[in-house]
């Protein structure tokens, strides 16, 4: 029988992991819930999800609206065996009572704290870790990116040091109210930024330090790595650890993939649902190792690069599968990632 999962909170990410989890052959979506009746809560029932409401005195809205819902996010969670939080950060707590007055294990996003749950996620750096657990979080676009580029060096070589310089998009595409406009952002004008100890609840014991910058771009985030290894690697080497690894793709300015909106491009012409590019492309040519350091570049698709880590996450809470590798080719064969 397939698990029942309900996403509270059909957003940016919420409706992709939706389509995600309806993709899986051991999961099903039970309900998506949403807090207003506009374009996105019309088409979720286009698409056959069944819609419950997050505020039960908005219902005439949605009657108004023409929009079918089915209940309340109260009724879709009593009805689910977890329930993904993709609701935006800081309203997770509030919910969390919620899903412990229902015995419902639950998955979180990146824009809550590490402390809502005490355990952070990602499939390729600690998969075990979250095997039965009641809650887990799915850590940020940013971390997500970092740990699925660093995990293998960290394996294969160890890392004495890393420094991170993130370039951040200054909001999805859709979001006309962010910003900047004009400008580069020094974001937060401090070091370090936050990125580096998240990603250490997720490569634990990782000396990271990051800064990070806000720029006039809504397509990907960019980051530029520099990694003091143990253990002296040859370019050829780590080329080849992360060719054998999903989710990272190597890809060449000289094939005219010279910028992140190349990258975008890229995945369109991969027929991706939505555009999505889920993978972390690196820039085959910013590889090099220097004086034992290694240096590169990759970019973040911040919209869809959790997505295949939330279905982890699921059937790591659920036990559906125990092995971490096993999930990640499980999810990857259905969503078509490389
Ligand atoms: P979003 O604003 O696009 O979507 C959030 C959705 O939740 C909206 O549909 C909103 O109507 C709904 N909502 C608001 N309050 C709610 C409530 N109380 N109950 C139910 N639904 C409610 O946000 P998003 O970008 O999808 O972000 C969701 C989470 O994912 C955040 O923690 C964010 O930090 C994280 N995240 C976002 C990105 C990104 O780039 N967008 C990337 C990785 C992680």
């Amino acid at each position: 029988m397939k698990a029942s999962i309900a996403v509270n909170g059909y957003g940016t990410i919420g409706k992709r992991v939706a389509d995600a989890v309806s993709a899986q052959d051991d999961m099903k979506i039970i309900g998506v819930s949403k807090t207003k009746p506009d374009y996105e809560a019309k088409m979720a029932v286009h698409k056959g999800y069944d819609l419950y409401i997050a505020i039960p005195e908005r219902e005439k809205l949605f009657d108004e609206a023409g929009i079918e819902i089915a209940g309340t996010t109260d009724d879709m969670i009593e009805k689910s065996d977890l329930v993904v939080d993709c609701t935006p950060g800081n309203v997770g707590p509030e919910n969390l009572e919620k899903y412990k007055a229902n015995g419902v294990k639950a998955t979180y996003q990146g824009g809550e704290k590490h402390d809502l749950t005490g355990l952070s996620f990602n499939s390729i750096a600690n998969y075990s870790d979250s095997v039965g657990m009641e809650y887990t979080r799915v850590v940020s676009c940013n971390t997500t990116g970092m740990a699925r580029s660093l995990t293998p060096i960290s394996k294969n070589w160890g890392i004495k040091k890393v420094r991170a310089v993130m370039v951040r998009r200054g909001g999805d595409p859709y979001q006309v109210n962010k910003g900047p406009i004009n400008g580069i952002v020094p974001n937060p004008p401090k070091v370090p930024s936050h990125h580096g100890p998240d990603l250490e609840t997720v490569l634990r014991g990782v000396d990271i330090t990051t800064l990070a910058l806000l720029v006039p771009t809504t397509l990907m985030h960019q980051h530029n790595l520099m990694v003091e290894l143990e253990n002296d690697a040859k370019i050829d080497d780590v080329i080849d650890v992360w060719e054998k690894r999903s989710r990272v793709l190597l890809l060449k300015a000289e094939d005219g993939l010279t910028s992140t909106a190349g990258f975008m491009e890229y995945a369109k012409e991969l027929g991706r649902n939505r555009n999505d590019l889920y993978e972390i492309p690196i820039w085959r040519e910013s590889v090099n190792v220097v004086d034992g350091e290694l240096f590169y570049m990759q970019a973040v698709h911040q919209e869809s690069d959790v997505v295949p880590e939330n279905v982890d996450a699921i059937r790591a809470l659920l036990e559906l599968e125990t092995d971490g590798e096993k999930s990640i080719a499980k999810t990857n064969k259905a969503m078509g990632i490389l």
